[in-house]
């Protein structure tokens, strides 16, 4: 009796733990297909914030571009003036013509030009 109840209770824990299994999986799976449901919902956020981020990507590229072209010593005006030798672009005409050596490369300058840029 005490063995049969007892292999009894065995099958019956066996069965319980595979019937919560399966009814975990069940519902597991039951919530992925909502989630799934869900998704294409999710999906089209998803597109939008990459949307955003690719415009904040942009705008923050374009401020860094300004930023370059703005006037290095000054930090207001645009650039203007490319100081020679040594190329750089990197004050405005009003500092240009004030700066001895250039404050990128230190090298002297010996000429300036205007430059336009588009
Ligand atoms: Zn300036
Ligand atoms: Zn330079």
């Amino acid at each position: 009796m005490t063995k049969i109840s007892a292999d009894a209770l065995v099958e019956k824990i066996i069965e319980l733990d595979s019937d919560d299994s399966s009814d975990a999986t069940a519902t597991n799976s039951a919530q992925r297909d909502s989630l799934q449901t869900d998704g294409p919902e999710g999906a089209s956020n998803y597109d939008l914030d990459a949307d955003i981020q690719r415009a904040q990507g942009i705008i923050s590229e374009n401020e860094r571009l300004k930023a370059r072209q703005k006037c290095k010593i000054c930090k207001q005006a645009q650039v203007g003036m490319i100081f020679l030798p040594c190329g750089h672009i990197l004050a405005c005409t009003q500092c240009g013509p004030k700066t001895r050596n250039c404050t990128h490369c230190g090298e002297f300058i010996r000429a300036t030009a205007n430059v336009y840029l588009s």
